[in-house]
Formats: C-alpha cells, sequence, structure tokens
C-alpha cells in the first residue's frame, strides 16, 4: 500500500517514569508513570510524496468499483469494524497511552467506546440518509416532470488528521466517507504514526484493495496528496495548516472542509450548581493535558460567585494525580508554545494560582490554573493546547459573552446555570458551532450531532447528516414525460412569448389586484398567439 523509503522521526521529548503523586498547586511537578515512548517507530514506514499520486491513482480506480456496491452491503461490511475495535480497547488504548501519553481510561473512554456508536448510527442510517428525496414541481409550470435527488459520492477523498485524538477523529470521516461510496487516502499525523496504522487496519480485508488507504509522513506528503487530484480534502488541525490547505485546495478548485483551532470559554453564571460547574470545568480544561480544540481555555465567572469557584477550581486541580487523570503532553514543541504563553501571561500580571510549568524539555505539565485580567496576551488571544486554564472575573454575562465572541476563534461554548430558558437565549447571542449547558465538549463523540466552527476554528462539519452533505455532492436528476413538441421558453423567441413573460411577473405579485387582473387578460391572448407561433 505504501512505498517504504524512510522511517518516521521518533516523536522529540519523553516522558519520565516516576510515580503518581498530586500536583500541589505552584509546585514543580513530576510526570506519571509513563513509559518511555515506543517502541522506536522504524516499522512504520513512510511514504515517498512522489508515490501519493499512484495510491490515488489506485483509488480512483477502486472507488468506481465501491460505489457500485449497495449501500447495505457496504453497511454490512463496514459494521463489522465495530466488533473489532472493541476487541482490541485494551490494545488501543495502551498504543494511546505510548504514543500521546494518555491515561488509560481517558484513551478507551474518549477514542475507542463513542467509536462503536458512530458506526451503529452510521451504518444503521446510512440508506436512508442517501435515500433518493422527491423535488416538488408545479403540475402547471412543469407538465410531465419529475425531479429527484441523489446523494452521489465525491469520489477520492484525502483525510489529514492531527494527534491529539489520532482514532477517534479519523474514524469519523473514514466511516460516512466509505459508507457514501468514497475511497479515502488517509495521511495521519506524523506524530502518531501507530495510531494511523492501527485505524486502517481495523478495515483490513473488508474492503476492495485501494478504497482505504494510508499514506504516512508529515506535511510534504499532505501537500502531495493535495497536488495529486483528489476531490475533497477534509483536514482537521492547526490554523497554520489550513490556510495552507486552503490555498492549495482553491488553486486546484478542490472542495475542503477545515476543523481548525479552538479557545473555547466556559461562561459560569452565579445561578450555577457550583459544584457541577466546578468539577465540569476542571474535566474539560484539563482532559488529554488540555490538547484538545475544544479544551477550556478561559473560564469566565460572574463575580457574585468568583471567589467560591475560583477556590474549588484551585481544590479540585490540586486533587488531580499526575499520569493517572492527567497525562503528559504528547509534544515537546506543543509543551515549549504552553510554556512560553504562561511565562508572557505571567509577566504581564497574571496570578498563579496552581501548578506552572516544569522544567524545559519535560512533557509533563501540570495542570496550571491563572487568574488573568488582561485579554492582550497571547495565553487569551493564541490557542494554547495544554494544561492552563486562565481564569477571569466579569461583571456579568453579557461581559463574558462579549469577550467570548471577541475571540478569532469560535469552536465551542460552555454555559453553566440554572436557568435553561435564559441559557437558551444567550446561546444564540454565542458565535461557536457548538454550545452546551452544563456540561463541556464531550458532544464530539456524538455521531448525530454536528461538531463545527466559525472564524479560525473553520468551517468543516463532522458528524450529522450535515458532514455526510460535506462529502457527497447532490446529483439532480429530471425525467420529463411530457407529450409536447416543446416547452414554452423554447425557442423561438416572438412578441407573444415577451407579452407572456412581462404579464407572467404582474400576475405572480409584480403588480395590485387591477394590474394582475388586466396581466391575466393579456396571459390568455399572448398564450392563444403563442401556440400559433406568434
Ligand atoms: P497540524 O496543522 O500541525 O497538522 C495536522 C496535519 O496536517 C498533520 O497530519 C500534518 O502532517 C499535516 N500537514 C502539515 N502541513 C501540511 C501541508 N502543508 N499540507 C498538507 N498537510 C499538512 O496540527 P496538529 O498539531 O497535528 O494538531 C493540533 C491542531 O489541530 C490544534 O490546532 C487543534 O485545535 C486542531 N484540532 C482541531 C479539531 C477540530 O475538530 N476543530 C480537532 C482536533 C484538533
Amino acid at each position: 500500500m505504501e512505498s517504504k523509503t524512510t522511517a518516521l522521526p521518533r516523536p522529540t521529548g519523553a516522558a519520565a517514569n516516576e510515580a503518581a503523586a498530586p500536583l500541589a498547586p505552584g509546585a514543580a511537578v513530576s510526570a506519571g508513570p509513563f513509559p518511555e515512548r515506543g517502541p522506536a517507530l522504524d516499522d512504520i514506514a513512510e511514504t515517498a510524496p512522489s508515490a501519493v499520486g499512484e495510491i490515488v491513482a489506485r483509488a480512483r480506480a477502486a472507488q468506481r468499483a465501491w460505489a457500485e456496491v449497495p449501500i447495505g452491503e457496504r453497511a454490512q461490511l463496514i459494521a463489522k469494524v465495530k466488533r473489532r475495535l472493541l476487541a482490541q480497547t485494551e490494545e488501543i488504548a495502551a498504543l494511546l497511552h505510548r504514543e500521546c501519553g494518555k491515561p488509560i481510561e481517558e484513551a478507551a473512554l474518549a477514542e475507542v467506546l463513542p467509536n462503536a456508536d458512530l458506526i451503529d448510527y452510521w451504518t444503521v442510517s446510512i440508506e436512508e440518509l442517501l435515500d433518493e428525496s422527491p423535488v416538488d414541481l408545479d403540475a402547471i409550470a412543469y407538465p410531465g416532470k419529475a425531479g429527484r435527488i441523489r446523494r452521489e459520492p465525491r469520489g477520492v477523498i484525502a483525510l489529514i488528521t492531527p494527534w491529539n485524538y489520532p482514532v477517534a477523529i479519523p474514524l469519523r470521516t473514514i466511516v460516512p466517507a466509505l459508507l457514501a461510496g468514497n475511497a479515502v487516502v488517509f495521511k495521519p499525523s506524523e506524530i502518531t504514526p501507530r495510531s494511523g496504522a492501527l485505524v486502517a487496519s481495523l478495515f483490513d480485508g473488508l474492503l476492495p484493495d485501494g478504497v482505504l488507504a494510508v499514506a504516512q509522513g508529515g506535511g510534504d506528503v499532505g501537500a502531495a496528496l493535495i497536488e495529486a487530484g483528489v476531490d475533497l480534502v477534509v483536514f482537521t488541525g492547526s490554523v497554520a495548516t489550513g490556510k495552507k490547505i486552503a490555498v492549495a485546495c482553491a488553486e486546484r478548485l478542490v472542495p475542503t472542509s477545515l476543523e481548525l483551532g479552538g479557545k473555547d470559554s466556559a461562561i459560569v453564571l452565579g445561578d450555577c450548581d457550583l459544584e457541577r460547574a466546578a468539577r465540569g470545568v476542571v474535566w474539560g480544561a484539563f482532559t488529554n493535558a488540555g490538547q484538545n480544540c475544544a479544551s477550556i481555555e478561559r473560564v469566565y465567572v460572574e463575580q457574585s460567585i468568583a471567589d467560591r469557584f475560583i477556590d474549588r477550581v484551585v481544590a479540585l486541580t490540586g486533587q488531580l494525580r499526575a499520569g493517572i487523570d492527567v497525562g503528559v503532553m504528547t509534544t515537546a514543541r506543543q509543551a515549549e508554545i504552553v510554556r512560553r504563553q504562561l511565562d508572557v501571561a505571567l509577566a504581564d500580571g497574571a496570578e498563579l494560582l496552581a501548578g506552572g510549568a516544569p522544567e524545559p524539555g519535560s512533557l509533563a505539565f501540570p495542570p496550571t490554573i491563572v487568574k488573568v485580567e488582561r485579554e492582550d496576551t497571547p495565553l487569551l488571544r493564541e490557542e494554547t493546547f495544554g494544561p492552563v486554564l486562565p481564569v477571569l472575573v466579569v461583571k456579568d454575562v453579557e461581559e463574558a459573552i462579549a469577550r467570548t465572541n471577541a475571540s478569532r476563534f469560535a469552536l465551542t461554548t460552555s454555559l453553566w446555570t440554572r436557568g435553561y430558558e435564559r441559557a437558551h437565549a444567550l446561546a444564540r447571542q454565542l458565535r461557536s458551532g457548538v454550545v452546551t449547558v452544563n456540561n463541556h465538549g464531550f458532544t464530539g463523540a456524538l455521531p448525530a450531532a454536528p461538531w463545527t466552527g466559525t472564524g479560525d476554528s473553520g468551517f468543516g462539519v463532522t458528524s450529522s447528516p450535515h458532514a455526510l452533505a460535506e462529502l457527497t455532492r447532490p446529483r439532480f436528476y429530471l425525467e420529463d414525460r411530457s407529450r409536447a413538441k416543446g416547452e414554452l421558453w423554447w425557442y423561438p423567441y416572438t412578441p407573444a412569448l415577451r407579452t407572456i413573460a412581462f404579464a407572467m411577473a404582474r400576475v405572480r405579485g409584480g403588480a395590485g389586484w387591477l394590474g394582475r387582473i388586466g396581466a391575466l387578460v393579456e396571459l390568455v391572448a399572448a398564450f392563444a398567439r403563442r401556440l400559433l407561433g406568434r
């Protein structure tokens, strides 16, 4: 499937191997019981960029035959992936622990179990979702005609994914894309090639050769894939790469779906269930070591409960156990970005309430809380993608919404309140693509719920029939059984036709009642002349 050329480099940095310990606020924190990364990645071969064209050509040939397989059969084949996935839960969790540094529980709960639901959802609903739908046509204006819309596969889809959820994110596109009759060429992140290979292996022997292919490697392989003449690019990753991909796709007029970064806020109202809000915010900020596009990266709390809320969040954070509740970061590069943002914020006057950066080079970044007042610091403006939670006290929810909306990112936002009706109205003022009340972030795991953003968070849609609309294209099919020898609007264009056009515009609302009655009379006469060819 791949041309074996170079071995992928090992990820830089390595997790330490120390015992789990509670994290004391402000303390330099040791890593949890994580093994060294590995084993070595030498057995995963990188695809040469020059080989990508051939992979896409094979996928294109395979796709034509795959699209002819009845949908029900495609669904039966892909339904088998669920059992394989569930049967390998422990191995997958162990791999994600090694390759990304995730706690085992988090790996199983976030990356395996929701994918069983995903496979159920799509395999059960795909036939109905792809079913032809009739288009109502006016029988007087369009006699003898019937229209239908079919959802056709796009063809070959390039899927380019990040390292933070390297099993769940690809499957969310691969499953519906294949069911819809597409071929997929999947380029996993170069940071998590093993997880990428594992995802592809779940389909081994179920699909015709070439329908799902893997191209392993970095940005050059991703770029080669876009150049190879694919029909859609589905990308999840950073804003910077997303912009490059948008340009490359624009030059080739290839449609693209971009799921990019986030700077999610949690807005905590004075009437919330404080314990639930504090626990939910701590999880939303630190799950996956904060390396989540929907991580809570800002919490705006109304001043009426700010002190109590902050105290509770700090206390709960202090109870988190390194390596058990919070994993190590996946890359040294990302840990360095987080450290820099934190350093600048502290220099800008932020107050450290818990955690703090580890020694340089360490991936064991402790869950960190800072109280911040200024928004003009990178920690509040850029995506952090690490376990640092800035807390900001606001006068009221309106201020929190204005500050939330001022960000260039708008992926998800959570409101924490018992005022459900008010929350429903407030949600409409938010720009983000997902709004959750008294919860955060987990809806990415719901296959029927669209996951989408706006602004720098991109414009792609994952999951739900809205995603299927991106993975297919509509084809309109019109059948005309009219016995007439021609249509009103066909040649020749005569004075009678012009009268008909103008009179119709008046009849259909371009004139008052009197004008319409006059136009009707004109229409009848003009139709008669038209029939005579005048
Ligand atoms: P990244 O942009 O560095 O890399 C993503 C993928 O793009 C990788 O597979 C990479 O090899 C590839 N790539 C790099 N340059 C390319 C190029 N020029 N052409 C084609 N492909 C290229 O992102 P990352 O560091 O892997 O992931 C983290 C980012 O992903 C964060 O910003 C995070 O918010 C975002 N993310 C978003 C969502 C979402 O649903 N919105 C989900 C997960 C992660």
